[in-house]
């Protein structure tokens, strides 16, 4: 939570723990098409966002690439985040998986690249043995100088455990679905206590957030709307937030959270809210 009291308007950071700086919010990009995915980079840049979130699995890599570059931002200005697919799980099939992610995005570095699930359907008889090769990967290329930092998504802690056996880099972020109602508190505590930075993906619950009446009457409250009240909570909660939105009127409003502040009360009762955006995925079950 240390690093959240820094966070104060849009352009602050959450410094990891290779001292990499990462802009705090990010755009989100799954289930976006071509085009949509190429104007709401566009507008999102326009609207001070520095860090987009895209993963081989979305099939628009690409559409994030072109985005960023019709956007006239420079590369070295914006953050980007992209991660390693299910089936490409072991050291050989990373490194070649990870020089096309590259290609599709017409960059030639990644700022942040992520291992999506730890224990994917097609490895889960190997599970702990290909995530240690692909992790070995990652080292070689973040030592490369071709990753700014290296990460992981939908960890728990006994992953992180079984990764640090043979890992010599602990993972700088874990990317796990955090939203009103699903603040997995054990996975949470054991990030925070160890440095890594703790991002939030379906923030706003996939959607789900904004039929929930408590979260009405907290807007009304607030004068804010929910997604402002949803994002104020992440960052509230020491996460790093990851709202997706094609529509650019909500993309400048995704952004306009730093001029309230939630009481301790109402933080607790947002978080207690279980079951409004259904469950996290069990990453050892799920069927992909
Ligand atoms: P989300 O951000 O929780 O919610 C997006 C939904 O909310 C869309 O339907 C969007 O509609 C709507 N919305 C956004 N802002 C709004 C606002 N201010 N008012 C009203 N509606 C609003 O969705 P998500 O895509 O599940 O998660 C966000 C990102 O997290 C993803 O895009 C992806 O980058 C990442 N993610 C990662 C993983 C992983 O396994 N690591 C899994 C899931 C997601 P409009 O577009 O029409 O505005």
């Amino acid at each position: 939570m240390s690093n959240t009291c820094k966070i104060t308007r849009l352009t602050d950071c959450f410094e990891l723990s290779n001292g990499v700086k990462m802009p705090c919010i990010g755009l989100g990009t799954w289930q976006t098409d071509h085009e949509t995915t190429i104007n709401a980079v566009v507008s999102a840049v326009k609207s001070g966002y520095r860090l987009i979130d895209t993963a081989a699995a979305y099939g628009n890599e690409a559409s994030v690439g072109t985005g960023i570059r019709e956007s006239g931002i420079d590369r070295k200005d914006i953050f980007i985040t992209s991660k390693l697919r299910n089936a490409h799980h072991g050291y050989e099939s990373t490194l070649e998986a990870f020089e096309r992610t590259i290609a599709r995005l017409g960059v030639d570095y990644l700022d942040l690249y992520l291992i999506h699930w730890p224990n994917p359907l097609h490895y889960r008889s190997i599970g702990e043995k290909a995530t240690a090769a692909t992790w070995k990967a990652f080292e070689e290329l973040y030592r490369a100088k071709k990753i700014r930092a290296i990460g992981v998504s939908n960890f728990m802690p006994h992953h992180i455990d079984a990764l640090m056996k043979t890992a010599e880099i602990l993972p700088m972020v874990n990317q796990l679905k955090l939203c009103p109602g699903i603040t997995q508190p054990e996975i949470v505590n054991y990030c925070q206590k160890k440095g890594i930075l703790v991002e939030a993906y379906s923030p706003l619950g996939t959607g789900a957030i904004f039929e929930v009446p408590e979260m009405k009457t907290l807007a009304s409250k607030y004068h804010k709307s929910i997604g402002q009240i949803c994002l104020r909570w992440s960052l509230q909660m020491g996460f790093l937030p990851l709202p997706k939105s094609k529509n650019p009127a909500r993309i400048q409003e995704n952004t306009e959270i730093f001029d309230f502040e939630l009481s301790q009360e109402d933080m607790f009762a947002i978080g207690g809210l279980e079951g409004c955006c259904g469950t996290a995925p069990d990453p050892d079950t799920v069927n992909y």
